[in-house]
């Protein structure tokens, strides 16, 4: 039987362990050794300033900004105002509050809890902003040009973005610049919250940046784009549950931070490298 997931327990150890999640499985798909850790509670990387940012704006549409703020005193300069970064966060929430459709997109049922399980694994998500039938319709009453994307719709699903700006991000996978919603794996995210919401709802961005002044968009992640990242992640997901569950040893990417910090030298490498051969000298 497994737990119940709550707003409460939602990141708690023993719901990481049991549920994967959309952060889960992109930490897995970077190096499966680190996300292990991380489920395990061995490996802790600290929320950085801007990710601070983003959960700012995240907490004020949630309604949860008074408790944002006391957990986090840092934020505050000594005279009790915000300190300049954070100054920035209402900056952004300012610019999306003073825009029709950004504020229609995130007025859905907030931090939505739902589990379901893909290729057998159980999973769960966390919704921003669930539309329902009715707000879809209104959208597209005062704006016609949502029509294709939001018309025929039972509802939406909106997950909210606060990032640096929008642009192409330099992948080492792809070795060539892409655009942030593949580098961030938004589309494998969006995959995730369609499938788990169980609904095939259309998945859509809603973007503020921290640029001064920010920048908004809405995005809508096709549904065609968004089945096909759903048959990566049916193949990908039952190999991270069975490492999660002792069946399977974790490989290490030995590129990030976890795998710099513990490894352990048994051998001299040879230089110059075969060609072909993958190192970062
Ligand atoms: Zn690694």
């Amino acid at each position: 039987m497994l737990p119940a997931v709550t707003a409460a327990n939602y990141f708690d150890p023993d719901i990481e362990m049991a549920y994967m999640g959309s952060t889960q499985v992109k930490s897995f798909m970077a190096c499966e050794e680190a996300a292990m850790a991380r489920v395990q509670g061995r490996y802790r990387t600290p929320a950085s300033q801007s990710m601070l940012v983003g959960s700012y704006v995240d907490a004020y549409y949630s309604g949860e900004l008074p408790v944002f703020r006391a957990k986090h005193p840092q934020i505050f300069k000594r005279d009790g105002e915000l300190k300049a970064e954070f100054q920035r966060s209402a900056d952004i929430i300012g610019r999306m509050e003073e825009d029709d459709l950004y504020t229609l997109m995130m007025a859905g049922q907030k931090q939505v809890i739902r589990t379901g399980e893909i290729a057998g694994v159980p999973f769960k998500i966390k919704i921003d902003s669930l539309l329902d039938a009715e707000t879809c319709r209104e959208v597209v009453r005062k704006f016609p040009k949502m029509a294709e994307a939001l018309g025929p719709c039972e509802g939406a699903i909106v997950d909210q973005k606060v990032m640096r700006d929008m642009e192409n991000l330099w992948s080492e996978e792809e070795h060539q610049k892409v655009g942030f919603i593949q580098f961030w794996g938004y589309d494998i995210q969006g995959a995730i919250y369609q499938a788990v919401e169980g609904h095939m709802l259309p998945f859509f961005l809603a973007v503020g940046t921290r640029e001064e002044p920010p920048d908004l968009r809405v995005v809508w992640l096709q549904d065609k784009h968004l089945s096909e990242k759903l048959l990566e992640l049916e193949d990908m997901v039952p190999r991270f549950q069975a490492i999660k569950e002792g069946r399977e040893k974790p490989r290490r990417c030995e590129k990030c931070a976890w795998c710099r910090a513990t490894r352990r030298l048994d051998h001299a490498e040879y230089w110059p490298p075969e060609p072909g051969e993958d190192v970062a000298y």
